[in-house]
């Protein structure tokens, strides 16, 4: 059977397959260490199209999975049908209802952009080209989680299109255990069309950057310990070793505050008293221009992550993180969590809440696999020397190849998300990046 030509018969948008022009630019990854062979690739012109595949996959027997842009590829696609919702990107705002309705293939930058005016935000994390829904379906970690909590957790509703190809509107009434299992337990029980969230009310926000030469790591580091043993639920500080290549190395702290700049220079003040920073960007900003504080790269890079979430950073954490220079990798983070993403939700996802009060997350380039090694090294040795300081879970957003879903989920969450793809994928026509182990 040609897949392909099948394809093309129902499908008013682009179908690719192997030999075809632009089939290896379309099975690309953000991430491109991850290699990804699949057997054709859908862009999809609009939810119909999505029906449509559906409908076809399920009667050939064939494995979809979705993939907005790839910034959590897996690479465990072999056979697949990959599909891409960059198509799907309509946006609506309701400010006065202070929700937003956004097509599966909207990315966060595109919602923040239309809330600034609004004085409203949503639950976005640090780049602007992560789409809201691959974010969301993962739990979303954002800047705002200490105040908000998981951004899984203000979805109102979901469109998608269920196993048997079928459209519907999932919501909390219409069928509780897959608007459980889609707010933070992936993508691997029904294909998202579109998605409706809350918007929070942001009359000022203020947040930046600043950075300071590696020799005062060591101060900063406890001024992080310090500022975030206290810190209100509406201040987010992340703390960064950063080794650019050719650059020296430097130790780098981000913030964010849902509140004004006095008082977040007050909170944030033991940063300067533990030395004066080379240069600091911290100001009053606009919603819009939230990706700016860390400007992570936007255009797709060959890299490799590692997470792990932290019981505490103490002494002994401290000292194997400023034992020697981190190269070769990129940065060493530690992000601050605690607040809402420690106490349960409401009628909340899957996700649950997340007690660890920090993580700690380290990347490196790996344009080859040399390089890839390298980097892989240095982490497993970091990880292994903080074993006792790690709880062994990660966030589902932050899996990196060679892991599994199991690591995000305690083992009743991960029986009661089994449950949902039984009863809803039985026939496994979809496959989440890291889907839920069988
Ligand atoms: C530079 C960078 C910064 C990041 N910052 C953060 C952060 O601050 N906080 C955070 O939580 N995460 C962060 N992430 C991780 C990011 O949220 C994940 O990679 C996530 O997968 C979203 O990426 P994406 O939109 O490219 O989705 P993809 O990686 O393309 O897709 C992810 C998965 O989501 C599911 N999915 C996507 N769309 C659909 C759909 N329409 N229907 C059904 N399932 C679907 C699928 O299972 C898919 O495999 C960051 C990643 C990078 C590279």
């Amino acid at each position: 059977m040609d897949i392909a030509n099948e394809l093309r018969k129902i499908i008013d948008g682009t179908v690719l397959a192997p030999g075809d022009h632009g089939f290896d630019r379309a099975r690309r990854p953000w991430n491109l260490t991850v290699d990804q062979p699949v057997r054709a690739v859908v862009e999809a012109a609009h939810a119909a199209d999505v029906a449509a595949l559906v409908r076809h996959a399920r009667l050939a027997g064939l494995t979809v999975t979705a993939q907005p842009s790839g910034h959590g590829a897996s690479g465990t696609t072999d056979g697949l049908i990959l599909l891409r919702t960059g198509r799907l990107d309509e946006l609506t705002i309701d400010p006065q209802a202070r929700t937003a309705r956004a097509g599966a293939g909207v990315k966060w930058g595109q919602v923040l952009k239309e809330t600034s005016p609004h004085g409203l935000l949503g639950l976005a994390g640090s780049s602007p080209v992560v789409s809201v829904t691959g974010y969301t379906l993962g739990g979303g970690l954002s800047w705002f989680g200490r105040k908000h909590g998981w951004a899984a957790d203000h979805v109102r509703a979901f469109d998608v299109v269920d196993a048997d190809g079928t459209p519907a509107r999932v919501t909390a009434d219409s069928d509780p255990d897959l608007f459980w299992a889609l707010r933070g337990g992936g993508g691997d029980y029904a294909l998202v069309t579109a998605i409706e969230f809350d918007l929070h009310p942001a009359p000022v926000l203020y947040g930046g950057r600043m950075v300071w030469s590696a020799d005062h790591a060591p101060a900063l580091l406890d001024a992080y310990r310090e500022v975030t043993a206290t810190a209100p639920d509406e201040l987010t500080v992340w703390y960064e070793l950063l080794q650019i290549p050719g650059a020296p190395p430097t130790v780098v702290v981000d913030s964010t505050f849902l509140g004004d700049a006095a008082t977040a220079e007050d909170l944030l003040r033991p940063f300067e008293k533990a030395a004066a920073p080379n240069s600091d960007t911290r100001a009053v900003l606009p919603i819009a221009d939230l990706g700016t504080i860390t400007a992570e790269p936007t255009d797709p890079a060959p890299g490799r992550s590692r997470a792990e979430l932290l019981t505490g950073v103490d002494d002994r954490t401290a000292a194997t993180l400023l034992e020697r220079p981190i190269d070769p990798l990129l940065t060493v983070q530690l992000r601050h969590l605690g607040g809402a993403l420690s106490r349960p939700a409401d009628n909340g996802g899957a996700t649950g809440p997340l007690t660890e009060p920090h993580a700690l997350y380290m990347l490196g380039a790996a344009p080859d696999r040399d390089a890839e090694t390298a980097v892989r090294e240095r982490q497993d040795e970091i990880a292994t020397a903080l074993l006792s300081q790690t709880s062994g879970r990660k966030p589902y957003t932050f899996l990196a190849p060679g892991e599994t879903a199991a690591a995000a989920f305690t083992a009743g969450t991960l029986e009661r998300l089994r449950d949902v793809k039984r009863s809803h994928d039985p026939h496994g026509v979809f496959r989440a990046n890291y889907p839920i182990p069988g």
